[in-house]
């Protein structure tokens, strides 16, 4: 029944959008208008993706903020913009970053809980974010304080020699983010930004390193050595927080198998407040999407499609009904 009621002083209730409905109603409000987070705070995607540097964690994240309702936050590009904008924390942080090395992690959480405070309503992606078992503490301790834990980890599982070559091609539109690849995803015109039209850069801390991880032991050059810094580091802070959130899934509930005799197409749900766990394998982005893609879709039905997604859905399977259509015509002017 939808009721018309004064908030209570102490209400917890927030109203993140929809600012002209409640300028209309004045001090009353809908019980209606509760926030998808306090319906149903399980069906919130809040997710972690770990990977190696050059996994495509940015690619992978790009694409569900595309196709879903989705924000994205990733911390190397906040520090990157920190860096670009000459702000306190970015002059802390070009020398860092410029290195490989980690941040402190209270610095880190600093930069990630300012924003993540604007945004505990929506469903949202931390790329980058937690990096070592102190800053999942940090995060986990943040976010129970706004009533809002974590919903999915992933692990995208890459192999070493994939990485290498990929980040060897790999150029950067710093103000945006935007990542190119010289094999599989070039620029339009060579070296410069599709959308701006500006310069494209390697990123300081991104090397071509052509090499085996088994002969990083012999003579590097300054830049291999960052590289494969980071990678050590991401071996030794990652391993750690997979254990972590790995006993933190356990101790919530898992996405239940679908059942036996199911539908194939039958979606199962997991309860509110689960925590999962998922590693995700592949050599290339376009072949761990469609796992991604199927992952959040079963396990958060109340994810919905951006408008541009489903234009743009829309325009292919009318086009797939006009080829088809066409092949008909044809099929029947030859018989
Ligand atoms: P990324 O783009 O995620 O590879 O991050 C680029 C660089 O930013 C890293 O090599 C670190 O120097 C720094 N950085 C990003 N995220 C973190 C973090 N969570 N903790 C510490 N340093 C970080």
């Amino acid at each position: 029944m939808n009721v018309l009621r004064r908030p209570q002083p102490n209400s917890r209730r927030c109203f993140s959008s929809s600012s002209a409905s409640h300028r209309t109603l004045g001090p009353f409000t809908l019980n209606t208008f509760r926030t998808a987070q306090e319906r149903d705070p399980g069906k919130i995607l809040r997710l972690v993706i770990f990977g190696k540097p050059g996994a495509g964690k940015g690619t992978l994240s790009a694409r569900l903020v595309k196709k879903y309702d989705i924000v994205s936050l990733s911390t190397g590009d906040l520090l990157r913009q920190h860096i670009a904008e000459r702000t306190q924390v970015g002059l802390e942080a070009e020398e860092i970053v410029a290195q490989g090395k980690l941040l402190p992690d209270e610095v880190m959480l600093r930069i990630v809980a300012s924003k993540l405070d604007h945004i505990r309503n929506k469903h949202w992606i931390l790329d980058g974010f937690p990096r070592t078992v102190g800053q999942g503490e940090l995060l986990d301790a943040h976010l129970k304080k706004q009533g809002t834990p974590l919903s999915l980890v992933v692990n995208l599982d890459v192999p070493d020699e994939v990485i290498l070559s990929r980040i060897s091609d790999r150029w950067v539109h710093l103000p945006s983010g935007r990542v190119y690849n010289l094999s599989y995803n070039p620029p339009k015109v060579d070296g410069f930004d599709d959308e701006t039209g500006e310069p494209l850069t390697k990123r300081p801390d991104d090397n071509p390193v052509r090499v085996n991880l088994q002969i990083l032991s012999f003579r590097l050059t300054h830049e291999q050595e960052i590289f494969a810094r980071r990678l050590t580091q991401f071996y030794a802070s990652t391993a750690p927080l997979i254990a972590y959130y790995s006993r933190a899934a356990q101790m919530r509930t898992r996405l239940p198998p679908p059942p036996r005799r199911a539908h194939p197409h039958q979606l199962t749900f997991p309860r509110a407040h689960t925590l999962l766990l998922e590693t995700l394998s592949g050599t290339t982005s376009d072949e761990i999407w469609p796992q991604l893609d199927d992952l959040v879709r079963r396990a958060f039905p109340a994810l919905k499609e951006t408008t541009t997604s489903l234009e743009t859905r829309r325009r292919h399977s009318l086009g797939d009904a006009v080829l088809a259509a066409g092949m008909a015509a044809v099929s029947r002017s030859e018989s």
